[in-house]
Parts: structure tokens; sequence; C-alpha cells
């Protein structure tokens, strides 16, 4: 280990390489603080060429290397491993280059550049960027690929896999793959690109990336609504579909959701004289207010009239529209602050939303009482957040058991949009084809057959080890 710090140091510099334990330690437990591991060093190279030396080089020494963009991962991806420490690579300083290319309507950054950076890079040209999350000040580009990130904007522009047009890369021997550029159409072989996106760091680490702009809307309408009942939710995003590209995000949220954001969030409004069992938040965007305004009026009066929503506000300002979401993104800090809870990322058939909710929770009431049930989410995409706030005595285990039961009979996915990391690892294993096992975990060997490189994302050991 002495030797390969010394090598780094060489490589990497004073600021390229942290070794002062205390100074590491923060980098050492994910977001959500369930997950802890140790490393012996924090390498930061700053370009992709110091990036390919580091992974040379900790691969000549034998060293497990974790890989970290912003550390705002669920699944506890990022953080290393408890029992071997190795180093850990982040990518904040690989930042460069950042290119808005206004003419072809696409941005080219360093895997390390926050996404509310890169936002902000896109608006100088009057673009923007197809993403949106309530992490995007920390997440990078290079992390929202790792783990193709979804947010509130899927169902209008895609996950992230929709929005990459070209990856630079570096492989876990250390080879750079060149990004091929941000053609919009290039068949010249198939694009490997992709096998960085979603992958989680297993075949190489993005070190930076094109991504695909889209004009900034002139115009935003956004409404909160009460859902006459859940099974009409299914029902009202077909409707607002049929509005067609300008509904891009459709919201649900729980009356038991909002209770908890009311009680711990201090700044929440809620316009309802009473809390509907279930609500949603739906935003048009358009170029010109009074048309947008107006096609959000009949989505509106539509979904009364067909029986879908028993009432609605339509906000008549920006800083209305900006409550609205502040409740939705309060649901996340409502139940943290409330206690332990049990978060589920699934996503099932949007015509199945409604039974999927209402069978999953009326088994997990039936088999243990006290529980705050809380699905919310992206209705628009089928993702729901199916979070549970449990106390002392409830069986934690079933609790996920009973939930993940429910998503398979629904013919669902049991990661959405955070991924596999570490949590579930061995639920991918258990469920993957054949197939689907044999061209993951054989390319996963190839390109890294001591199974250094990021060890505990798609693991080359047995399930048993995971
Ligand atoms: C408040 C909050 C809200 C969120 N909302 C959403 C949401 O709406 N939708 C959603 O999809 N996610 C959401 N997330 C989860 C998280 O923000 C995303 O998963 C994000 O993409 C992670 O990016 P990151 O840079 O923080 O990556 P990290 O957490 O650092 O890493 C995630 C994984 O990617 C790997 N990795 C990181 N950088 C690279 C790289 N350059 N090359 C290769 N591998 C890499 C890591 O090893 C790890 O396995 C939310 C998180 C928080 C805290």
């Amino acid at each position: 280990m002495g030797d390969l710090l010394s090598s780094l140091n060489s490589v990497l510099g004073k600021t390229g390489l942290l070794t002062d334990q205390a100074a590491i330690a923060p980098h050492l437990t994910d977001w959500r603080g369930e997950w802890h591991g140790r490393a012996q060093a924090i390498a930061r190279p700053a370009t992709t060429d110091e990036a390919a030396e580091t992974i040379k080089l900790c691969r000549a020494a034998h060293v497990p290397l974790t890989l970290q963009g912003g550390n705002t991962g669920l699944v506890g991806g990022s953080v290393p491993d408890q029992n071997k420490a190795g180093i850990l690579l982040q990518t904040q300083r690989l930042n460069g280059p950042q290119i808005v290319d206004a003419s072809e309507a696409t941005l080219t950054v360093g895997a390390g550049t926050p996404l509310a950076t890169a936002e902000a890079l896109a608006a100088g040209e009057d673009l923007r960027i197809g993403l949106r999350l309530g992490s995007e000040g920390t997440a990078q580009i290079g992390g929202l690929i790792a783990t193709n990130a979804g947010g509130s904007h899927a169902m209008r522009f895609g996950m992230m896999r929709a929005q990459v047009l070209g990856i630079e890369a570096v492989l876990p021997d250390g080879t750079i793959y060149p990004n091929a550029g941000g053609l919009r159409k290039n068949n010249f072989g198939p694009d490997m690109s992709h096998l960085f996106i979603g992958s989680e760091g297993a075949f190489g680490l993005i070190t930076a990336a094109t991504i695909a702009l889209h004009p900034r809307p002139a115009a935003t309408a956004t409404a909160l609504l009460a859902l006459s009942d859940l099974t009409a939710l299914p029902q009202l995003v077909r409707l607002a579909k049929s509005f067609g590209p300008a509904v891009e995000r459709i919201e649900f949220m729980s009356k038991s959701g909002i209770v908890l954001a009311q009680k711990y969030v201090s700044s929440v409004q809620v316009p309802f004289a009473q809390t509907p069992d279930w609500s949603v938040l739906i935003e048009l965007t358009g170029h010109h207010a009074e048309e947008t305004n107006a096609q959000l009026l009949s989505l509106f009066e539509a979904a009364l009239e067909a029986g879908h929503v028993t009432d609605g506000h339509l906000a008549s300002s920006l800083s209305q529209a900006e409550a609205f979401w502040l409740l939705r993104e309060a649901l996340v800090d409502g139940q943290r602050l409330h206690g332990p809870q049990i978060k589920h990322d699934v996503a099932v058939p949007i015509s199945q939303l409604a039974v999927f909710i209402e069978q999953t929770t009326a088994a997990l009431v039936a088999d243990q009482p006290d529980l705050v049930i809380n699905p919310f989410g992206h209705a628009g995409d089928g993702n729901v957040h199916f979070n549970i706030s449990t106390g002392t005595g409830h069986n934690r285990a079933r609790i996920t058991q009973i939930v993940y039961d429910h998503v398979r009979r629904h013919q669902g996915s049991l990661a959405a949009e955070h991924g596999i990391g570490r949590l579930k690892g061995k639920l991918l294993r258990d469920g993957l084809s054949e197939a689907a096992d044999h061209l993951i975990f054989g390319l996963r060997r190839h390109l890294d057959p001591d199974g250094l490189f990021n060890p505990h994302i798609l693991p080359i050991s047995s399930p048993e080890a995971l």
C-alpha cells in the first residue's frame, strides 16, 4: 500500500490524494447513513489521463478501487467495502470540459459536474437538460449516467439513457474509451457506451459525456388535484397523456405522506380544506402562458367531468406552483423526520398502479398493524416509492418481502430508478435469466478478472457473498 500511495501521489499531487483519515471519514458513509466503509486514501484525479493512471496503478497493486460521484445514491453503491480498505476514487475534479453547442443542442461535460451546474450551462443558451431530481445540486453527471437516473421528468424525456449521446470512460484495466461525440444518428457499429449507462460503475469509470439538450419552455402551468379515488389514477394519467408532450410531470401523493410533511416541515402549505386521500400534481409546459394555462384548465375540466378528480387548485403564480412542489419534496423529509422507515423504489405498469397499491397496503396492514404507509411517486411512468414508517416490533424483512411479492405479481420492477448498489445485489442475481447472468457476469469477469474494480457492484463472487 505504501508503494501505491507514493505512486498515486506522483500522478495526482497533493490536492489529488487524501490520506488523512479524519478528512477521509465523512466520505465513507452513504447519504442515508446506512452503509459505512473504509479506505486507505481518496484519489481525486483532475483529468482522464490521471484517472486512467490511478486505475492502472490500483490494478497493478491488486488494491480494490471504489467509484464515488456526488454520493447521493440511495442503494449504497458509492461507499467502499468495510472489510478490505482500498482506494476511493472521487470524480468532482473531473469537471472539464464544459461545452454547450447551441446549434446541435448538446452539452459536453466532465463526469464530476453537478446536474445543477450542467443545467445552468444549458440555461445560458436558453436550453435545458431533460432531467430533474431532488439531489440535483450534488448528484453528478457521471453518477446520474452510471445509475441511469430517472426523476420527475422521465415521462417526458425518458431516463438518463435517453439523454446520453456519447460517453468517455476508463475501463477497469485503465484503457480509455473515447467519446464518439454528439451525433443524433450514428449506427457505425454497436454503441458500446451504453454498457456504462445504468451499470453503476461495474464496467468502467465515466469521465465525460455528451448529453442532449431541449428548448426551455416559455410557460409552465401547475395544478394540484384531489383524486376521487385511487382507482382513478391510471385513468387520469391516460387522460393527461392525451394532451401530448406538453404534460411533463404527474406526481401522486397519499394523505398519510402529506400529514407527515405538514407535521415536520413548517413551510408546507396544503390548499385543500380537507386533505384528500390521494392528490396529484400535474405540470404542463408550452410557448405561451395563456395557451398553457388554458390547456391545463381544459385537462382539469375533463378530469372533473370524467369523475377522476373531485377538486383542484391551478397555481395562479410561480410562488404558488413552487409551494405545490415544495409539498411534494417535503414528503421525503416528513417521513425521514418521523423516524425509522423502509424505502422501496419500485415500478409497475401504469394500469396496475392503483390495484398494486391497494392490494399491497391491505396485505401489509393485515400482517402488521400500526405501519404508516406512504406510497408516492412518478405516476406518469409507474414509479412508486412505497415507503413505510415502522416502529419497534415491526418485522422489516417481512414488510419488504410483502411489497416485493406484490411487485412481482403485478409484473413490476424491484428497482425503478435508484439502481441495485449493495441493497439489491442478491435480489438481482436471484432473478436473472441464464442468458442475462452469462452476459453481465461474463463481461464483468472479462474486464475485471480479479473483481477489484468497484467490487461491491455486480460482484463476480458467488451470490452468498452479497
Ligand atoms: C434527495 C434525493 C432525491 C433523489 N431523487 C432521485 C430521483 O428522483 N430519481 C433518481 O433516479 N434518483 C434520485 N436520487 C438518487 C441519486 O441522486 C441518483 O442515484 C444519482 O444518479 C446518483 O448520482 P451521484 O453522482 O450522487 O452518484 P453516487 O451516489 O456517488 O454513485 C452512484 C453509483 O454510481 C457509481 N458512479 C458514480 N460516479 C461514477 C462515474 N463517474 N462512473 C462510473 N460509475 C460511477 C458509484 O460507484 C455508485 O455505484 C435522489 C437522491 C437524493 C439524496
